[in-house]
């Protein structure tokens, strides 16, 4: 399983000096916690590969694992994210059918899906709202597993090349997402625009 410690950067953002090094922070104590987290994923994997539990349940199981990592590895204290930016809650967020139901069974917000390749993925999220996330507690793993580290102002595009961590980075929540992908069948990706798409 690829960990972030095996993205640790060598050379410094000229642009944002530091940035490099709050990055490598957190590569560092993934390393460090590196027996710990292989124990608690194969904890994990355990549970999801035998359980009968709702998927709900098993959701959050996954959802639990992902955020004790975070923590572990002080992502969000490495970071530049603060509360109250919402750059990234801009860019397009692709969320799978089983995260959107889970938002859906605990907020009793309907789901709508519509794959609707005209939508805007670039637009704020529609729980979005006075730039703060209104589904915090069961926002999708793609939101759980990104940090910058060198200016919030590079999350406007999504395009820009700049320090982050995403869900493709972090190898136990990519790992986890395959588990799950695994147990619960064929699933389907859409952003969460399309999964919760309001008519104007
Ligand atoms: S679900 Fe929440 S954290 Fe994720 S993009 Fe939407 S508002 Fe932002």
């Amino acid at each position: 399983m690829q960990s972030l410690d095996d993205n640790v950067i060598a050379t410094d953002s000229p642009k944002y000096p530091g940035a490099v090094e709050r990055f490598n922070r957190s590569a560092a104590l993934a390393k460090k916690h590196s027996a710990e987290i292989n124990i608690k994923y194969a904890e994990l994997e355990n549970y999801i590969k035998h359980t009968q539990a709702h998927e709900s349940m098993i959701m959050k199981r996954a959802y639990e694992f992902v955020d004790w990592y975070v923590q572990t590895v002080q992502l969000a204290e490495s970071s530049v994210c603060r509360k109250g930016c919402s750059h990234c809650c801009h860019n397009p967020t692709t969320v799978l059918d089983i995260e959107a139901r889970y938002i859906s069974n605990r907020t009793g917000i309907p789901l709508s899906a519509v794959a609707n390749a005209s939508i805007d993925k670039s637009g704020p999220c529609v729980f979005l709202k006075h730039n703060q996330c209104s589904v915090y507690k069961y926002r999708p793993m793609v939101c759980r597993t990104f940090f910058a580290f060198d200016d919030p102002s590079e999350c406007v595009d999504s395009h820009n090349d700049h320090i982050i961590t995403q869900l493709d980075q972090i190898g136990p929540a990519q790992a986890v997402m395959l588990l799950l992908i695994k147990k619960l069948g064929h699933l389907q990706f859409l952003d969460i625009r399309e999964w919760f798409y309001e008519k104007k």
